[in-house]
């Protein structure tokens, strides 16, 4: 079933983000990894796809198992940077081959610590072309169960020079063809369901999964901010560093993920999707304080 189909029922999503291994040892260990998550029934994995050519090759392999296994629906993350529109298409079509019908549209960031970075000639700008481009490719091949999400930022709905841009984005995002979005990880459910509020005023009804980010270390913590731009709350900081030891924190990151996620799920969410970084841990103690016994599987 594919995530669109599976956001039709009103039974809450599980799922799990993932990003490419960076060495062979980081390999092995994801594999041990996703055979530890794959035992709380996921619905979907999602695997993300960095700016850099070489994580782009392992973020297909990692897809590519997923898909010939059968076990669990990988979501393929893709962006548009540094990419022809050509090269797009190919990475599309490999993927449609390999049986993925399940896309995460993005435009990606520039690549960091590139002063002279010029977007691709020609490459595609925004995530809705991403969108667009992977309809007509589908239909190219004459496939018509592609499920596509894109991306939503409820932390910056809140800011006030932000709110209409982001809801224009994300309204163009669904008139190209996405069906359903996944957010940017955020710490107060009330950005979340003001977003899912004003975006329905708005005509917006693709269903919005909250990302959830358990977080185990104050390091962690403070690296999350600063890639994401949305500040990690201090009473969160505050616990993970008066934390004895690291079960200590993990257990004190872990109750803070717990509270928000159920609060999300009463407030009507979708889904969860864990952000994992590739640990099992935390993301287990997360699911196990969640009430998602109407799982699917
Ligand atoms: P867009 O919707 O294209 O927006 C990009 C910028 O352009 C925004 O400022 C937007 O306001 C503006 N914009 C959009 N449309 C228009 C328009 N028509 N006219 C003028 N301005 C416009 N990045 C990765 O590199 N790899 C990943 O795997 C990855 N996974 C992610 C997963 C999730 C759930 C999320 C929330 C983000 C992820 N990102 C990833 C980061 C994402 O690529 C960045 O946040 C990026 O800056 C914005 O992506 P977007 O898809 O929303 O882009």
């Amino acid at each position: 079933m594919t995530i669109r189909e599976l956001l039709g029922d009103q039974t809450p999503t599980l799922s799990y983000e993932l990003f490419p291994p960076r060495t062979p040892a980081a390999e092995s260990t994801l594999e041990a990894t996703m055979r530890t998550l794959a035992l709380t029934d996921p619905d979907f994995i999602s695997i993300t796809y960095g700016a850099a050519g070489a994580t782009r090759s392992t973020s297909r392999g990692v897809v590519q198992k997923l898909a010939e296994s059968h076990t669990i629906p990988p979501l393929a993350h893709l962006t548009c940077v540094d990419q022809s529109r050509d090269e797009v298409i190919q990475v599309i079509e490999e993927y449609l081959d390999e049986g993925v019908r399940d896309f995460l549209a993005l435009r990606g960031d520039p690549p960091q610590g590139q002063p002279d970075w010029r977007p691709h000639p020609d490459g595609l700008r925004y995530a809705y072309e991403l969108v667009t481009l992977l309809r007509e490719v589908a239909a190219t091949h004459g496939i018509d169960n592609l499920s596509i999400g894109v991306a939503a930022f409820p932390a910056q709905h809140v800011m006030p020079q932000w709110r209409n841009q982001g809801l224009e984005v994300l309204r163009s995002k669904q008139e190209a063809g996405a069906d359903f979005a996944i957010t940017q990880v955020f710490y107060d459910i009330g950005q979340y369901t003001s977003l899912v509020e004003d975006a329905k005023a708005e005509g917006i009804t693709i269903p919005i999964i909250p990302e959830v980010m358990p977080l185990a270390t104050a390091r962690r913590a403070h690296r999350a901010s600063q890639i994401t731009g949305v500040p990690t709350p201090s009473e969160i900081i505050a616990d993970l560093e008066a934390a004895e030891d690291d079960d200590a924190a993990r257990a004190a990151g872990v109750a803070h993920a717990a509270r928000l996620s159920c609060g999300l799920l009463d407030a009507g969410a979708p889904g969860i999707h864990v952000i994992t970084f590739n640990k099992h841990d935390a993301a287990l103690e997360l699911v196990k304080e969640l009430p998602l016994r109407g799982h699917h599987h």
